[in-house]
């Protein structure tokens, strides 16, 4: 496993350049001239590879693409206009009515409500377990299920998967695996824990200044006679037997970004990558933060108001101790028992942002139930882990001394 002082190193050099405009170069264009008619019809079948039309790319999202194929030693990644567009994308590109994925986990919401009420229309169907419900998880694989998902810590009930698990369960059935990253961008490898594409919001930590609202998939090399060749995935086949290793690229390409437009845009990609550059900076800070605070504020509010996995009553504690060692992402949790305790809480808070964002410099926080989580219904609720006076706490950059202490100030104020 890479540490950050790797990544320290490793993102400046992969964002900047040596020689010439040291920056990256945002190419804002969205259509691109080709030198004379062969060149073009060299590009339509993608034997020249240059910009074809910005829906299909462009030279800053492919500067961004590379960054990130790097960072998480891929073979490739298509940026996107979104996280959601890239979970999108990569669910409508490989998948076909009548398959099912395998939700593992606390997810969310927008993927929750993609998996519960928009693929179904489209006759994909989506069930849901707990990432420690193996025997659910294995009967799920040999049914047959076209893919499974997980993000590396739930949102928000902060469960923490058997990342490396899971994707041995999936490679034995030939299943494929997503993991949505968003949460922990360097501290979790997910390709090489075993999945077969990793997807981010960039929104999140990647960008980091909430500047940018971006995404990206980033997909491991397709192996001759691996998961791919297996019958489940025949409607892929044409593309897999010509594109081989590069398959994902163009399946995702041709089947989603083409068709359906969520393309990311050029400055969107450059703000990212500029977020890039001090991410490893920045995730350190956030992981020596949220413990911080973790710390403080279950020393001070009621036994186990506060979850994290950094704390021993966290029932992932021993895993966080062993498969988490750069950190489990910005989140933490408090609950308060009610809406009003909670609500009383939040409005005593002097510096807290209340936003449904996370990953941001800055500390965010919202209560749950009534903004992201209002329209679910209790089972819903109780596979995602929210409860009525839950709220979420996004830490950022700030000294974590100096958050802890405004969340205090405020438990005194209103119950305390
Ligand atoms: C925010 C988020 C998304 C969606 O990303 P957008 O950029 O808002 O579309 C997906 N997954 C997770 C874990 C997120 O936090």
């Amino acid at each position: 496993m890479k540490d950050y002082s790797y990544f320290d190193t490793l993102l400046p050099r992969l964002v900047g350049s040596q020689t010439g405009p040291i920056a990256p170069s945002v190419v804002p264009s969205a259509a691109f001239g080709y030198a004379d008619a062969s060149e073009a019809e060299g590009i339509f079948s993608g034997e020249v590879s240059k910009p074809l039309y910005a829906r299909m790319g462009n030279p800053t999202n492919a500067k961004l693409e590379s960054v990130m194929t790097q960072i998480e030693g891929g073979t490739g990644a298509i940026a996107t206009a979104s996280g959601m567009g890239a979970i999108a994308m990569v669910l409508t590109a490989l998948l076909k009515s009548g398959d099912e994925v395998l939700c593992i986990g606390g997810f969310f919401g927008g993927t929750y409500a993609l998996m519960t009420e928009t693929l179904p229309r489209f006759g994909i169907e989506a069930s849901f377990c707990d990432v420690d419900d193996f025997a659910a998880i294995e009967a799920k694989l040999a049914s047959g299920v076209s893919l499974v998902m997980a993000e590396s810590v739930g949102n928000p009930g902060l469960k923490l998967p058997d990342i490396a698990k899971i994707a041995a369960l999936c490679r034995q059935h030939a299943v494929l695996f997503m993991l949505d990253n968003t949460i922990t961008p360097l501290a979790v490898q997910g390709l090489e824990a075993g999945a077969d594409i990793v997807v981010y919001s960039t929104t999140k930590n990647i960008s980091g200044h909430s500047a940018a609202l971006g995404g990206i998939a980033v997909f491991r090399a397709v192996e001759e006679g691996g998961k791919l060749y297996h019958p489940r995935y025949a409607h892929l086949q044409k593309i897999v037997q010509k594109m081989g290793r590069m398959a994902f690229i163009a399946i995702c390409k041709k089947r989603a970004l083409r068709d359906f437009g969520m393309s990311a845009n050029a400055f969107g990609s450059f703000l990212t990558l500029l977020g890039i550059e001090t991410l490893s900076l920045r995730m350190r800070k956030v992981q020596e933060g949220v413990e911080t605070v973790a710390r403080r504020l279950d020393a001070r509010f009621p036994q186990g108001s506060i979850r994290h996995p950094s704390l021993s009553s966290h029932e992932h504690h021993a895993r966080f101790g062993a498969a988490y060692p750069m950190g489990a992402g910005p989140m933490l949790t408090i609950d308060m028992g009610s809406k009003e305790a909670a609500f009383a809480l939040l409005d005593a808070t002097e510096h807290l942002i209340q936003t449904a964002n996370i990953g941001d410099n800055r500390t965010l926080a919202l209560h749950m139930r009534s903004t992201i989580y209002r329209d679910f219904t209790p089972d819903a609720l109780k596979i995602l882990g929210v409860t009525e006076g839950l709220i979420r706490v996004s830490v950022g950059l700030e000294n974590p001394e100096d958050i802890a202490e405004d969340f205090i100030n405020a438990y005194r104020k209103t119950a305390g």
